[in-house]
């Protein structure tokens, strides 16, 4: 960070701007004109000014402000025409924030406000307006089909010849099948609890095909991810909650597509890859229904034109007429083929009859590396080519004196007799691994357990390899820290983040050191630059996440310079999957100190404010658009970085306290910070210890320090990944 006064200056303005926008409404006038219009257009103003801010609308304060507004004109005035105003524009307010919410308490509140107005203003224009409103609230959140075919019936009983009433027959016509329950006499509740259970799936997917056409339509709606993200969500209800439903596989496929329009967007490679995902579960999951050779078509164009494989694509379009020998899609599939054939994958030396591509050639175990993380045990089978494999888990045999086992056999597999002899594990977790040439084409490779709560085991590629995590041994074992359960953030599957969900892979850590050249950052005892500080502690890092097997892009591996915008696109342009931001604190209080993680976000407190001024200070000129900037911290990727940023700062203390310990815990903390805006991929911004302050500033010119300070982050990084892991291994 760096400590010119004018830049300060120029950052606080920026800094009170984006505060102002969030929080600061004027406060209540003494002298504010009393009369019932300019009450209500003030509130009006302040209303629509939330309607246009999606970052005031994350706080419901910001909606009872408006409605203390709207309640002057309502409460003060009643009797007057502003005061049915106010109270339809209080349905539409608690409506939105039920979107936001999905508190039911907020969506009932908005239906009262709409039934206020009809109560207390019959006469009002308004009227059929608000009964109109509370029949779409039942359609659209409620789920109630049947009430809401009642209650679009009364729109044309209070006005018949108000505006509403040709909307209001169109969803009559929509909803018709419905109306003989609608009409029931008598039987409300059985009547529609019979009828929405039989049809809730076929009215969920309604609604989200209504939403999906809505955002196919609008180029504007699909600038914004959480727009897409509802539609998703209005989807996964059909094919998670009605999962026996017809209505499933097209929920999925919906899926697949609405990732797909997304992607068009965004260009990460995240969003195809939810979209394979999709389309491979409806085939999966479904591999009867007349969808699934959409799905497959879906995936063959996915590799032609978005992954850009045409060999892969080639392959794909091949699968149409086995996943859909019945299925309509035939015919374009082979058409495809033919464009397609010059490639076509050479015939395989044995003609082996289908699907799975059997290697020729043998696959070498090259190697068997494990290492013991606090929460697991990872061990990493190498080999030279990609190999099938499967795996089981056998019980401990006492009439064999043999402890329980993971074992994996590699097929089409060698392994050498170098790599023959036990190796010893012994931490808590595992005791030690074997392998042995089980067949003469098959390897297997026996872990011989200790104590196992779960594992998971999954391929890599490029160069391939096995990877086996296994998690368990709390409390056993040196070097090994008791994982306190009340921290594992695995609890139960509907507490999965959307990545954990959909599984979506980290291979690639994109490491930022802060500052450079002429910007050398905080500068603290004894000359000492933060730039050079968290260079080598980036450089330490990469070396430590490559041992672990990852790949590691570094924004800048010397001493140069780099606008805050270059690093976040280097990120995106290298498809990074985490985005890391290395810096040294200061303060001009010289007794802070600590450590803190920031994700990007509007700040938390004045200190977060601060320690953003000063990162930014280099960039200020370059974004002035507001608005831009409050937009794009809605459209990052805040809930897997702040799950991020939890796990990097629990890890960091947690590993440094071992040597330290007098470490001191900030905790997680968000601002907006330049150099996150923009990150395609979970991003964060770790100040590892305050460089100006008299102990920390003697650690940081220490290499062991930094060292220390990069075996820490990697296990937080680490961590999150599993976290990620075992969720899409289904544990
Ligand atoms: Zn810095």
């Amino acid at each position: 960070m760096k400590r010119t006064a004018t830049h300060i200056g120029v950052h606080w303005v920026f800094i009170l701007l984006v505060l102002g926008v969030a929080w600061a409404f004027p406060a209540p006038s003494a002298t504010a004109a009393s009369r019932p219009s300019t009450l209500l257009s003030k509130a009006d103003r302040e209303f629509s000014n939330l309607k246009r801010h999606q970052s005031l609308q994350r706080k419901r304060h910001n909606y009872e402000n408006v409605e203390r507004r709207y309640r002057r004109v309502f409460e003060g005035h009643s009797g007057t025409r502003e005061a049915a105003k106010a109270l339809f524009s209080c349905g539409e307010l608690y409506t939105l924030l039920h979107r936001w919410n999905s508190l039911r308490a907020d969506l009932d509140q908005s239906r009262e406000y709409y039934r206020r107005l009809l109560r207390d203003y019959p006469g009002s224009s308004l009227a059929d307006d608000a009964q109109f409103a509370i029949a779409n609230l039942y359609l659209t959140y409620y789920g109630d089909p049947v009430q809401a075919y009642r209650e679009y019936e009364r729109v044309r009983e209070i006005n018949p010849r108000g505006d509403m009433v040709a909307d209001a027959k169109v969803w009559l016509r929509k909803l018709r099948r419905y109306r003989s329950a609608a009409t029931a006499p008598s039987s409300k509740s059985r009547s529609s609890s019979a009828v929405s259970s039989s049809s809730t799936a076929s009215a969920f997917l309604q609604r989200a095909e209504r939403e999906f056409s809505g955002l196919k339509k609008s180029s504007k709606l699909q600038r914004y991810r959480h727009n897409y993200m509802k539609v998703l969500d209005r989807y996964r209800r059909v094919f998670e909650k009605h999962p026996d439903a017809s209505e499933a596989a097209t929920a999925l496929l919906r899926a697949g597509e609405l990732y797909t329009l997304l992607y068009r967007w965004t260009s990460s490679r995240p969003d195809i890859n939810s979209a394979k995902h999709y389309y491979q579960r409806l085939i999966k999951d479904y591999p009867g229904s007349s969808l699934a050779g959409d799905a497959q078509i879906a995936i063959a164009y996915l590799y032609l034109t978005q992954y850009k494989d045409p060999s892969r694509a080639y392959q794909e379009f091949q699968k149409v007429a086995w996943v859909s020998p019945e299925g309509g899609r035939k015919g374009e599939a082979a058409a495809q083929l033919r464009k397609l054939a010059r490639y076509k994958p050479a015939p395989p030396e044995k003609a082996s009859a289908a699907s799975s591509p059997v290697p020729a050639v043998l696959s070498r175990v090259t190697g068997i590396r494990h290492w013991s993380n606090p929460r697991y045990t990872r061990v990493v089978i190498d080999l030279d080519g990609p190999s099938n494999f499967y795996s089981n888990l056998l019980k401990e045999s006492s009439a064999q004196m043999k402890p329980p086992r993971l074992y994996i056999d590699l097929f089409n597999s060698l392994v050498g007799s170098r790599l023959r002899s036990a190796i010893p594990v012994n931490d808590g977790i595992l005791l030690s691994i074997r392998a042995g040439q089980f067949t003469p084409d098959t390897v297997r490779v026996v872990l011989d357990i200790d104590q196992l709560d779960s594992y998971n085991i999954f391929p890599m590629e490029n160069p391939f390899r096995i990877v086996i995590d296994a998690t368990g041994g709390a409390g056993k074992g040196p070097g090994r820290v008791a994982a306190s359960p009340s921290r594992t953030p695995l609890k139960t599957p509907d507490r999965y983040s959307l990545a954990q969900q959909l599984g979506l892979g980290i291979r690639k850590v994109v490491i930022d050191a802060g500052h450079g050249a002429h910007d050398p950052g905080a500068v603290g005892v004894g000359n000492l630059k933060e730039k050079d500080v968290v260079l080598d502690i980036a450089l330490r890092l990469r070396d430590v996440l490559r041992r672990d097997g990852l790949e590691v892009v570094l924004t800048r591996d010397r001493d140069v310079y780099l606008g805050l915008a270059e690093r976040t696109a280097i990120a995106n342009r290298s498809h990074g999957d985490l985005f890391l931001s290395l810096h040294a604190n200061s303060s001009r209080k010289p007794n802070l100190r600590g450590v803190e993680t920031y994700f990007l976000n509007l700040a938390s407190s004045q200190r977060a404010m601060e320690t953003a001024a000063l990162e930014n200070s280099m960039a200020v000129a370059k974004m002035s658009d507001l608005e831009d900037i409050v937009q794009e911290i809605f459209n990052s990727k805040m809930d897997e970085s702040s799950r991020l940023a939890g796990i990097i700062q629990d890890n960091m203390i947690r590993q440094l306290r071992r040597n330290y310990r007098d470490v001191k815990d900030l905790g997680v903390k968000q601002a907006p910070f330049y150099v996150l805006i923009g990150a395609q991929m979970p991003s964060i911004l770790a100040e590892v210890a305050f460089i100006n302050h008299p102990v920390e500033g003697k650690r940081l010119a220490s290499p062991v320090y930094r060292q220390h300070l990069a075996e820490a982050l990697a296990a937080g990084i680490q961590s999150y990944i599993h976290t990620v892991k075992m969720a899409s291994a289904g544990h």
